[in-house]
């Protein structure tokens, strides 16, 4: 069971009362861009096996965005914040290194 609690209100409920939206950290391409860049940004996903950074959200409440930082084989949830950041917080990046030393080089 998938276990998330919302940054934005604080509510901690299970995964049935927020709906995900696909990968975070899209670095967006636009009309303009050449088109390997424009293809990978529109099909080109990551599927890891491992942690993985997520975009959700809170459907059943507050109805805002946050990102999640999850292991995909564990379910385990390392941390959610907010959606405006651009990049993972380097506190989450240390939370899950101590949590999972073996994935030092995978995030
Ligand atoms: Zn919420």
């Amino acid at each position: 069971m998938l276990i998330l609690t919302c940054p934005c209100c604080g509510v901690t409920a299970e995964e049935t009362e927020f709906h995900g939206g696909g990968e975070a950290h899209l670095k967006r391409f636009g009309p303009g861009s050449d088109d390997a860049d424009y293809e990978s940004y529109m099909f080109s996903r990551k599927n890891p096996r491992g942690v993985h950074f997520e975009r959700w959200r809170h459907v059943y409440g507050c109805g805002k965005w946050f990102l999640a930082a999850r292991c995909t084989m564990t379910l385990e949830v390392f941390a959610t914040y907010p959606a405006q950041t651009l990049e993972p917080p380097a506190d989450v990046i240390t939370a899950i290194k101590s949590k999972r030393p073996e994935w030092e080089g995978f995030v």
